[in-house]
């Protein structure tokens, strides 16, 4: 009898093991860094991060806008896939058309182009036309509209190898914008797509916000694309507690520049916390304390070459860049690794505002 209730404890304890494994799995993000950036940065970024013996991969994933990086950065992301086997996505330049760089319009021959002549990515976004906060109604039906149609006929367009590798991105503001969309790119048989509609800030209109609004066209998302077994990309987020949102939704891959423009404003990510400042050169406004962050360093396990020394990481924008880069995989691992009570106990102090609708998912 008690053999047979030691052998049913551990058949128990084996089955909590698969059962957690198979939990972390569900419960991962792929975490792709976005790299449209100078050459002499890429590479130096690359460099920090090698010799400070971290053996986990930042650039194991990475996203560059081809039409406008220039062609030594592309030249290096290009090696670090021959050489290293980084997985590359293009991105359209979506972001450039919102900022006035490139028309709508320019974009679709331009990109085909580039696409036609460098078939060595994995992944190709389809060009979008993303509407901003400050758009009528009209214009974001019109950009919508656009996006959805225009992503079917580049799809059409694409050289056949390539169709595999497309995503095409989902525009839209409405339940209708978003059905239209998701509906188009099915039809196509794509498995993979990107969301992009997110509420903007900003003097540019260039800062994306993960509000209720978001939230409630990803979900949508997620209602429509479920049965199908498709996989979502969301481009342009990344502050910790939002990567663990997405999670929570099972959203596969994200893109983020956020820990390299949070570190430029001065602010540093904590894992599972939205930056705060530290740099103490504005007397009003509100700071980070030594204390705090070491009590956080703490709470969260965390530790990196780059903040050992704080007031190195208050003066130094490298050190912030590369300590919220790591800060990223530390919440990316947190999400794998802890259980979603332990990870509520530690957001309840590092972000608490972003507990709402706990655990929907
Ligand atoms: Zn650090």
């Amino acid at each position: 009898m008690r053999i047979f209730s030691k052998i049913l404890r551990q058949l128990i304890r084996y089955l909590n093991g698969m059962i957690n494994i198979y939990k972390n799995k569900k419960r991962g993000i792929k975490f792709v860094a976005s790299m449209t950036e100078s050459p002499g940065r890429v590479k130096r970024i690359r460099q920090l991060w090698d010799d400070s013996g971290d053996p986990r991969d930042p650039f194991a994933s990475v996203l560059i806008t081809p039409l406008f990086a220039s062609k030594n950065t592309l030249k290096i992301i290009r090696n670090w896939k021959e050489e290293r086997g980084t997985e590359v996505y293009f991105d359209s330049g979506g972001f450039w058309v919102q900022q006035g760089k490139i028309s709508y319009r320019d974009l679709y021959p331009a990109l085909m182009e580039f696409y036609k002549k460098n078939q060595w990515a994995d992944h190709y976004i389809l060009p979008d036309n993303v509407p901003v906060s400050t758009d009528s109604p009209e214009t974001v039906e019109k950009k919508t509209f656009e996006t959805a149609h225009f992503s079917c006929m580049f799809f059409h367009e694409m050289p056949d190898n390539l169709k595999p590798k497309a995503i095409p991105v989902i525009q839209g503001h409405t339940y209708s914008q978003i059905y239209r969309a998701v509906s188009s790119y099915i039809n196509l048989g794509i498995k993979y797509f990107g969301f992009g509609s997110f509420s903007t800030s900003g003097n540019n209109q260039n800062i994306n916000q993960y509000d209720s609004n978001a939230e409630t066209r990803l979900n949508l998302i997620n209602e429509f694309t479920r049965e199908y077994g498709i996989k979502i990309h969301v481009f342009g987020v990344g502050t910790p507690p939002v990567i663990w949102r997405l999670s929570l939704n099972n959203f596969f891959s994200f893109d983020s520049l956020g820990w390299m423009r949070a570190a430029g404003y001065g602010n540093i990510f904590m894992p599972l916390m939205p930056g705060k400042l530290c740099t103490h050169n504005n007397i009003f406004r509100p700071h980070i304390s030594i204390d705090d962050f070491e009590r956080i360093k703490r709470i969260t396990n965390h530790k990196c070459e780059f903040c050992s020394n704080y007031n190195r990481l208050s003066k130094s924008r490298i050190n912030r860049v590369m300590h919220n880069l790591s800060c990223i995989l530390d919440t990316i691992d947190h999400i794998r690794k802890l259980s979603l009570e332990e990870i509520k106990k530690v957001m309840k102090i590092t972000s608490s505002k972003y507990l709402y609708q706990e655990g929907q998912k």
